[in-house]
């Protein structure tokens, strides 16, 4: 039997990059953009408060890009300050790389899966979609969604009972797929 889990986020993710005003590595976006036009430029920031001096940093997205090659509605979402084009920004790499920042995802996401009634087969076929590469465990997820310990989980795969091409041991940040046999 085939089911389908899936990480999704709770909220948005901490930021973590040095804050210019106290010596704290934890910001968080405030949901606002500044966009700044200058003859035909536009320089556009993703803003993020400190967690601690509640200090304002300003991460780049747009830098000197010309009007007309901006899509009209990548401006529309960016006057309305759109949550959902936060959390698209927090987690595009360039946006990362450009801002050397990363994420720390605790507490910030849940799994979801298709309920307990597929517990007692005897052969589950999980795929676990992560769309937004929170980086997870495995064995933590697989003990959730089980209703098993990690210790017993960490035993079924030495007993190769648990089976993936992905790496269990350590942490995955994006979509794998297993199989549990009893
Ligand atoms: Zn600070």
């Amino acid at each position: 039997m085939l089911i389908n889990w899936a990480v999704v986020p709770t909220c948005l993710p901490i930021i973590r990059r040095r804050c210019h005003g106290c010596a704290s590595q934890r910001l968080r976006a405030s949901g606002k953009f500044r966009v700044n036009a200058n003859h035909k430029l536009i320089d556009t920031w993703l803003l993020a408060l400190c967690t601690e001096c509640g200090e304002t940093a300003k991460l780049t997205v747009l830098e000197r890009m010309t009007v007309r090659t901006i899509p009209p509605e990548m401006l529309d979402r960016l006057h309305a300050n759109e949550p959902g084009l936060t959390a698209e920004l927090l987690q595009d790499p360039d946006v990362q790389h450009r801002n050397r920042f990363t994420l720390d995802w605790t507490d910030a996401w849940r799994l979801d899966t298709a309920g307990s009634d597929h517990l007692d087969c005897d052969v589950l076929d999980v795929a676990v979609r992560n769309a937004a590469r929170i980086p997870v465990r495995p064995t933590r997820l697989i003990a959730d969604g089980c209703g098993l310990s990690r210790g017993e989980v960490s035993r079924l795969i030495t007993e190769g009972k648990v089976v993936s091409a992905a790496r269990l041991s350590g942490k995955l940040s994006g979509d794998f797929t297993f199989t549990l046999k009893r």
